[in-house]
């Protein structure tokens, strides 16, 4: 009897044993996850103060490890959540997106991708960069991208004086774009319009002495508010031609005429962009040129005309990268 009551206590006791074993485990199991997820960046950044969503959307949207680092030691700032979001968002730039946001409070989250994207925290001229002519027709020149003084197009044609004035030969523009607005002229001309070239290709030489005319007359500002710096035309390229009207040629009415409008809605069909369109003139860096267009081809052309962005914009995105 003795026997079986001591085995009864023994077996009482393993069972405590094994009780108490399994409650330390769940409660070291407990403690041990809780640790873990406070080491996750979900956690640390609601700890920070974003929303579950947003929390979502960092950790979606950012690969780099030590992109996370530098956010959690920010403050929270929910305007991030948004720049990640938006359409044009460059990784390489997250590091100046954040800066820019900080130091520019009043900006939206398009306003910052876009401005870092295409330099506009820049001043015009401030900072100079190469233009990329191995990308051929998509290259960009304005007043961040610059063409050096020798750079000259090998395949500039002359314009037929059916579709320019001047003398033969004083026009001239790159094959590509003149082959696209013959296909143009043709399609306006069948339309009851007649389209007339007034300025194409320009030199280098030919941009200063215009620039240099300028700024002789009116100074350095003055110069900057009508002519493009030398290097900084997009004439130069022989990609950018100025059409007007056979019987409008002037600057300060052309927008008005139905040739304008004509323009405005069809070219982009043969390949040309309006350049510098009336509610675009802060980014661009000109004023509105209803008859500056530029040659840049048809899916380039049609993406732009569609998503009612600059040249700036696109290249930005899809062609520097
Ligand atoms: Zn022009």
């Amino acid at each position: 009897m003795a026997t079986r009551k001591r085995l009864k206590k023994q077996v009482y006791i393993v069972l405590g044993i094994i009780v108490i074993i399994f409650i330390v485990s769940i409660v070291g199991i407990n403690k041990y996850q809780e640790y873990k997820y406070h080491q996750t960046y979900e956690y640390k950044f609601l700890e920070q103060g974003y929303n579950a969503n947003e929390v979502k959307i960092l950790l979606n949207n950012i690969e780099e490890e030590k992109k996370l680092i530098f956010l959690l030691k920010e403050e929270k700032n929910s305007k991030i959540i948004n720049i990640l979001e938006e359409k044009y968002y460059l990784d390489k730039n997250f590091y100046n997106y954040i800066d820019y946001m900080q130091n520019n409070t009043e900006l939206d989250a398009k306003e910052i991708v876009r401005n870092i994207n295409i330099h506009l925290n820049y001043d015009f001229y401030e900072t100079k960069l190469n233009t990329d002519t191995s990308v051929d027709t998509s290259m960009l020149v304005n007043k961040y991208y610059t063409l050096s003084n020798d750079y000259e197009p090998d395949d500039l044609v002359n314009v037929s004086q059916n579709y320019a004035w001047g003398d033969i030969g004083s026009q001239k523009v790159r094959e590509v774009a003149y082959n696209a607005f013959l296909d143009m002229w043709n399609a306006a001309h069948d339309s009851g319009y007649y389209l007339m070239i007034n300025s194409s290709y320009r030199s280098y030489a030919d941009q200063e002495a215009v620039y240099e005319n300028y700024k002789k007359i009116s100074g350095e500002s003055g110069a900057d508010k009508i002519a493009a710096r030398p290097g900084s035309s997009e004439h130069q390229t022989g990609l950018a031609i100025d059409i007007f009207s056979k019987t409008n040629t002037n600057k300060n009415t052309f927008a008005d005429t139905e040739e304008a409008k004509w323009l405005a809605n069809n070219a982009y069909k043969y390949g040309f962009i309006l350049r510098y369109p009336e509610d675009k003139v802060d980014i661009t860096g000109y004023s509105y040129e209803a008859w500056h267009y530029r040659y840049v081809g048809v899916d380039i052309a049609t993406y732009i005309y569609k998503n009612d962005i600059t040249f700036e914009e696109y290249y930005a995105y899809y062609i520097e990268k």
